[in-house]
């Protein structure tokens, strides 16, 4: 039982450069998060070692004592933190939660309402080469070209058109509140089931800071390792009796063998610290954060840049931002933030006359950096530094040494020794 760095140095010297680039870089990728010390501890812990197929009580194994309190733990924390009768916690991904979401409310062959890939939507929403496309009959919407919004009498003219089985409503990109209500309500009319797929949302639903899809929809799914700030995987959220015995076989045995052990337990504690006041104010600085971007990003340097926020700001934790009439494409806004020590992604715009791979938009996103320490005013210095990024000709070098003194200031894992 060497250590990692004689067993095998080149994977510990991967693991020494990551923290290296994620403390001296600003990350914004707004799908990501910074998990506490403590999550990292389960999830390198012995709980790794043990097979649970099954669940708390019912399992198909010996031994099972103390990884049950885990799993109930989580379970009691995720129904408490979201107001929901019901929590499967075992789903080892977004993806698989989506899944065994579909497994469970849809044959294959069924027709899903959800948003289109390209305007926001996940690839599980009914991607044409992802298991969500292939199984299924997908009708998708999308969002006004000018405004940027879903168009609700939209959804409603498709779903009364196609008579879908499931509504999705839920992004991977996308800017503003969905109205839960009005989609229930067309998913009522229709006979349809409506899935909300809270993935990138569900910390600021947890900080009440965004309003919840749980009163709403007959089934809700999400990762933990986004606004949340856990470890990397899912849930899935019913106040139905009926689908939460359809979502736990769905998952087990449906969808997945053995649940991973460490990160339920990690998960635990992600939904006991989501539920703390610490976590509520921190979601308002990611939203705050989000907003100042969102403004300085407006501003008229920028916008005679080309620069434009898409749907004019955010109600939530990322800007989206369209730069079809600017200068630079996605995949060159991408590159020259990333020379400055900030990390975010590019992102196709609706209608983008850009390859997927270049794209005419970037997303912005303000979870980890609230995860940081930042408020406020650093967030208006990193708006600031974003701002002259993509105007023409930045000055690369006083913007890098902006950002070095924000990472300085602070410090990301101080407790973690390399
Ligand atoms: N659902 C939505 C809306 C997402 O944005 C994502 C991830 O980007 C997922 C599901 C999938 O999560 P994972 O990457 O854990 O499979």
């Amino acid at each position: 039982n060497a250590p990692l760095s004689e067993v095998d140095p080149e994977i510990a010297q991967v693991l020494e450069r990551e923290l290296d680039r994620q403390r001296s870089y600003l990350e914004m990728i707004a799908s990501e998060n910074f998990v506490p010390v403590s999550v990292l501890q389960s999830q390198g812990s012995v709980l790794t070692n043990k097979y649970a197929e099954g669940y708390p009580g019912r399992r198909y194994y010996g031994g099972c004592e103390e990884v049950d309190v885990a799993e109930e733990l989580a379970i009691a924390r995720a129904k408490e933190l979201f107001g929901a009768e019901y929590a499967n916690v075992q789903p080892h991904s977004g993806a698989t939660a989506n899944a065994a979401v579909l497994h469970a409310i849809a044959r294959p062959g069924d027709t899903l309402l959800g948003l289109s890939l390209d305007q926001g939507g996940h690839l599980t929403h009914g991607m044409k080469i992802n298991f969500s496309g292939r199984l299924y009959n997908i009708v998708a919407y999308g969002v006004d070209p000018e405004t940027s919004l879903i168009d609700m009498d939209e959804v409603h003219r498709l779903a009364v058109e196609h008579n879908p089985k499931v509504i999705i409503a839920g992004w991977s990109a996308y800017p503003r509140h969905l109205d839960f209500a009005r989609f229930r309500e067309i998913a009522d009319e229709v006979g349809a089931y409506l899935w909300v797929d809270m993935a990138h949302f569900a910390g600021l639903v947890a900080g009440g800071v965004h309003p919840s899809p749980v009163p709403h929809a007959h089934v809700v799914s999400s990762t933990v390792h986004k606004t949340i700030g856990g470890p990397r995987s899912g849930f899935i959220l019913t106040n139905d009796a009926d689908l939460a015995k359809k979502i736990n076989t769905a998952v087990f045995p449906g969808q997945q063998g053995g649940p991973l052990m460490h990160v339920i337990a990690a998960k635990a504690t992600a939904f006991k610290i989501a539920g703390t006041p610490e976590f509520a104010e921190r979601q308002q600085r990611v939203l705050s954060g989000a907003h100042i971007i969102a403004e300085r990003l407006s501003q008229q340097d920028v916008a005679d840049a080309g620069v434009k926020v898409r749907s004019g700001g955010t109600d939530v934790h990322l800007v989206l931002v369209d730069l079809r009439d600017a200068a630079i494409d996605g995949k060159q806004a991408e590159d020259l933030l990333h020379e400055i020590h900030i990390t975010v992604n590019r992102n196709a715009v609706p209608n983008d006359p850009r390859p997927p791979m270049v794209t005419s938009g970037l997303r912005i996103g303000t979870p980890a950096l609230a995860t940081r320490g930042f408020g406020d005013a650093e967030f208006t210095e990193v708006a600031d530094v974003i701002a002259l990024a993509l105007q023409p000709n930045p000055d690369i070098a006083a913007l890098r040494t902006r950002v070095a003194a924000l990472t300085a200031a602070f410090p990301l894992y101080p407790e973690l020794q390399q």
